[in-house]
């Protein structure tokens, strides 16, 4: 599975239809300070099934609407969706039949977060699966936050265990196992 695409609308600064296109190679974001370049990476972890606002720099999840700036009035919804590359059908079978999969995940505010895939709704869960399944995800050490190698250097074993598990790919068993526990 490749990133092809990122849509964004009313997420965070970004008011109106914005899209990055990632190409093969490296994609770069410049831009000054406070442009939004940080706000890009976390509408990738939220559309991947982030569920801390914090880590959202939030005090609540509808902070991740866009709030109005100058004369522009805020939203009352944002929407994010991530487009992936499917042709080597690595995504888990239950999504892979399509070698294009649209990810979407959109917030109104004071009714939470719908997903859809490919326009069908799906669990927030299914999301955060498939994420991980393909070793990437919301909380995949690919996307580095700032201040999180010195995290690392202080961590507890466990703590850096999990990481390495989310790179493996297998914490989206973990997580099936639990949830199988608990029934
Ligand atoms: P730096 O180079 O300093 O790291 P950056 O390009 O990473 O900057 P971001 O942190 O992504 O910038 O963007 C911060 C901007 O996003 C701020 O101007 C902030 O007001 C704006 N912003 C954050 N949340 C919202 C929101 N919900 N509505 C409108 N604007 C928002
Ligand atoms: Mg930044």
């Amino acid at each position: 599975m490749k990133f092809t695409r990122l849509k964004l609308h009313g997420f965070k600064s970004f008011c109106d239809q914005t899209e990055l296109l990632m190409e093969p190679g490296l994609t770069g974001v410049v831009g000054p300070n406070g442009c939004g370049k940080s706000n890009l990476v976390e509408a990738l972890r939220w559309v991947m099934g982030e569920s801390s606002y914090k880590a959202m720099r939030a005090s609540g999840m509808d902070d991740v609407i866009f709030s109005g700036s100058g004369n522009r009035p805020g939203r009352n919804s944002a929407e994010v969706t991530l487009v992936l590359d499917n042709v080597d059908r690595t995504a888990p079978a239950a999504l892979n039949n399509a070698d294009i999969l649209e990810v979407t995940r959109r917030i109104e505010r004071e009714e939470g977060s719908v997903y859809r895939v490919n326009g069908r709704e799906v669990r927030a869960r299914d999301v955060q699966l498939l994420f991980a399944d393909a070793s990437t995800g919301a909380h995949s050490p690919a996307l580095v936050r700032q201040g999180q190698i010195g995290e690392l250097i202080a961590a507890k074993p466990t703590q850096r265990r999990a990481l390495l598990e989310e790179a493996a790919g297998i914490s989206g068993l973990h997580s099936r196992r639990h949830e199988a526990e608990l029934r």
